[in-house]
């Protein structure tokens, strides 16, 4: 029988290529996100709206267990905390942060009638260390993490993993947006930007979203089955500078 995994944000980016990589491993995928996309069972979702998660991951209970949770969903902000205005910090919070309690508050009552399940959250490189111009980024990341070690130990007694994933700069449809604005407001060339993001990784390259779904593929299965509660950092070498 296939297992069935329910990803947020799984029609563009790191979460595509997590829905295509799991699909091709049997599994059975439900992607909630705002964008349709023909890969997995796709379901219209905002994960800001927890009554709305609330209702189509039920639904998705009634049917099957679920036996992996990934939220993914989430946007970028860039701006110090004087560039941040309350409704900015509200919105990267609701996506980023409320988008991933709706989603795991949801999924726990049919893991633990399981006593059974994994739950990856992907955070950031930005859970560990700061960037600049990043105050409401920075925390929504660093709130995953703590979310990932929370749900770890008080659902450890029902066999349920919690993990975070925190990847460095992936090139997704989210990092060219991010540059797209950055050249926008200061002037400078993206080809330029983009050479110069490349120099400061270890590894002189950005990820690839696919690389970080073979790493969640992973932790969702159950040759990982003694880690919870841990951030995985998968970056090319950045955050060991
Ligand atoms: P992306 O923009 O390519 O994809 C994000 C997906 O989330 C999209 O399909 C979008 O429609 C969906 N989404 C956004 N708001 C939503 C909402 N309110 N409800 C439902 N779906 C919504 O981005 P990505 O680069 O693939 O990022 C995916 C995750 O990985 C994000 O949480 C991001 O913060 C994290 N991440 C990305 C990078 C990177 O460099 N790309 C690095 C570290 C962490």
């Amino acid at each position: 029988m296939k297992k069935v995994c329910v990803i947020t944000g799984g029609s563009s980016g790191i979460g595509l290529s997590i829905v295509k990589l799991f699909i091709e491993n049997n599994y059975q995928v439900f992607n909630l996100d705002l964008s349709p996309s023909a890969e997995g069972d796709f379901r219209q979702c905002d994960v800001t709206n927890v009554s709305q998660v609330t209702e189509i991951i039920d639904e998705i209970s009634k049917q099957h267990t679920i036996d992996v949770l990934i939220s993914n969903a989430g946007i970028h902000f860039s701006g110090t905390i004087e560039n941040t205005s309350e409704a900015d910090l509200d919105n990267v919070f609701n996506i980023n942060v409320k988008g991933a309690y709706a989603a795991i508050k949801a999924v726990l009552p049919s893991m633990k009638a399981n006593n059974n399940g994994a739950i990856l959250l992907m955070a950031s490189d930005q859970a560990l260390i700061a960037k600049h111009n990043s105050f409401a980024y920075n925390l929504s990341k660093s709130a995953l993490a703590s979310i990932a070690k929370t749900t770890a130990l008080d659902y450890a007694a029902f066999n349920i993993r919690a993990n975070a994933v925190c990847p460095g700069t992936i090139e997704t449809p989210l990092y060219h947006k991010a540059i797209d604005n950055y050249c926008q407001k200061s002037g400078a060339d993206k080809n330029e930007v983009h050479q110069d993001e490349e120099k400061l990784q270890p590894l002189q390259r950005l990820g690839q979203p696919e690389e970080v779904a073979e790493l969640v593929l992973f932790l969702a299965s159950d040759k990982a089955k003694f880690i919870t509660g841990s951030l995985q950092v998968i970056d090319g070498g950045y955050t060991a500078q």
